[in-house]
């Protein structure tokens, strides 16, 4: 039987993950597989954080056994097939109390119990797309499935496309829960054993910004959530748990997610609609532009015409790859398209061909008297005083400038990647240059 989850919480606390985590803890059915944490579309504008849908299979086990958990002392495994299928009627009294017990009050919860999965498009317009309720529904009744919602009943649309989740690329993530007595407040978690972690394990990845010193395994919000560990191995992300000196969890589990594969992205776009992330070969069509708050944007022209994209300032280090962009570079940008303002929030560059770039040496001389000129204003040309003669910004002297750039894929630091970027480790890529 499919069991899966979605919007349990708010901004002020829970975690659909905890409550997922709980629920198998103390089910009394067994796990058929991991457990799996799907992040669906993150550009959908109503989600909390990260647009995650819960998704799981229980049952009567048969097969080899794997720990995937442990809670208060108890060890939880999964199987590795089905033997017998519960009744999908109990599982929905069972899963519903959960809901009603620990969703938050302004939450809306959406809860679907299947004996078969939804088509495997759902998903693919799940994290790429933006969904109608009345659409899902009509998948999900043509299926049998079982649906128990509160509120608005949002969270059944994110709850069927997890569920609807085939893994083409997949990843790991060992998510460790605190005792509810300390929610909310300060997290212990020694950063040296952290970056200890991240060298000494091979597959685990978005552990911590070396340089700045900045755990990002640990979220600041007053969530459940202890530190959540990626990876591409079980018995790697094991090891690396038992790495970390942090206060004591009271469970943990490792969940199958899509994190890490940019299944987000749409390629080969015919027309580009806001709230969708797109990846698109463009030309760089202007200068970079600093704008107030730290914010950089610059101007791309691609097949569907001019792009503004941006590099926004917890982006860090990555905009000064921006800044070094001139008109001509051919690009492939990645990145979520928003509404207001129009642009492109850049997730991934990679640079394709760097253009011959030439820099103004000095204000032109005129061509009558010979005087150097005056500029008129910024890329206004310039003005003779003497003999009122004008040449244009174009006509000024100029030099090739020594580009500080070379081809290759560029990235945020880790602390501002989307949970579905694929990191170029993932990708078997390296950044070229490391801006400082
Ligand atoms: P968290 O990551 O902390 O669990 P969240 O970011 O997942 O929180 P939710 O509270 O789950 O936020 O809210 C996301 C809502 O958007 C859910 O109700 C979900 O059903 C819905 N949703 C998800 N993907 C889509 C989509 N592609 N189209 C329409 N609605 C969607």
């Amino acid at each position: 039987m499919y069991v899966a989850v979605d919007d349990t919480d708010s901004c002020r606390g829970m975690c659909t993950t905890y409550l997922l985590a709980k629920m198998i803890a103390e089910m009394p059915y067994d796990l058929i597989g991991m457990p799996r944490l799907v992040r669906l579309n993150p550009a959908v504008p109503w989600k909390t954080r990260g647009n995650g849908a819960l998704s799981m299979r229980i049952g009567i086990g048969g097969g080899e056994r794997t720990l995937v958990g442990e809670s208060r002392g108890h060890e939880i495994f999964c199987y590795s097939y089905l033997k017998e299928e519960p009744n999908a009627k109990e599982v929905l009294h069972w899963a519903s109390r959960y809901l009603d017990d620990n969703a938050e009050p302004d939450a809306n919860p959406g809860l679907i119990v299947s004996l078969l999965k939804p088509p495997q498009r759902l998903y693919w317009s799940g994290v790429r797309d933006i969904l109608l309720m009345d659409d899902v529904k009509t998948i999900l009744s043509g299926m049998g499935a079982l649906i128990y919602s509160k509120g608005n009943g949002r969270g059944v649309i994110g709850a069927a496309c997890g569920m609807a989740w085939r893994p083409r690329d997949r990843t790991l993530e060992l998510l460790a829960y605190r005792p509810r007595e300390r929610w909310g407040t300060d997290r212990y978690l020694d950063p040296d054993s952290v970056e200890r972690m991240d060298s000494e394990t091979v597959s685990t990845f978005n552990n911590i910004e070396i340089r700045r010193r900045k755990v990002a395994i640990s979220p600041s919000t007053p969530c459940p959530v202890l530190y959540g560990i990626r990876g591409e191995d079980r018995e790697e992300l094991l090891t690396a748990r038992r790495m970390l000196v942090s206060e004591e969890p009271e469970m943990w589990l490792i969940f199958m997610t899509n994190q890490g594969t940019d299944d987000h992205m749409v390629k080969d776009a015919a027309t580009l609609l806001p709230n969708r992330s797109y990846r698109l070969k463009a030309t760089v069509a202007g200068r970079a532009r600093d704008q107030r708050g730290g914010h950089v944007f610059i101007p791309v022209r691609c097949e569907h015409g001019i792009i503004e994209c941006a590099a926004y300032e917890p982006s860090k280090e990555f905009r000064s790859l921006i800044r070094a962009l001139r008109p001509g570079d051919v690009v492939e940008v990645m990145g979520e398209l928003r509404e207001t303002p129009r642009s492109l929030n850049l997730e991934k560059v990679r640079v394709l061909e760097i253009a011959e770039s030439r820099i103004k040496t000095a204000n032109p001389r005129c061509p009558r008297c010979g005087r150097a000129m005056k500029s008129v204003g910024r890329d206004a040309g310039y003005r003779c005083r003497n003999c009122s003669v004008y040449l244009s910004e174009e006509q000024a002297p100029t030099e090739p400038e020594s580009r500080q750039l070379v081809p290759g894929w560029y990235e945020p630091p880790v602390c501002s990647r989307r949970h579905l970027s694929k990191p170029l480790c993932r990708m078997g890529e390296y950044q070229p240059i490391d801006f400082v």
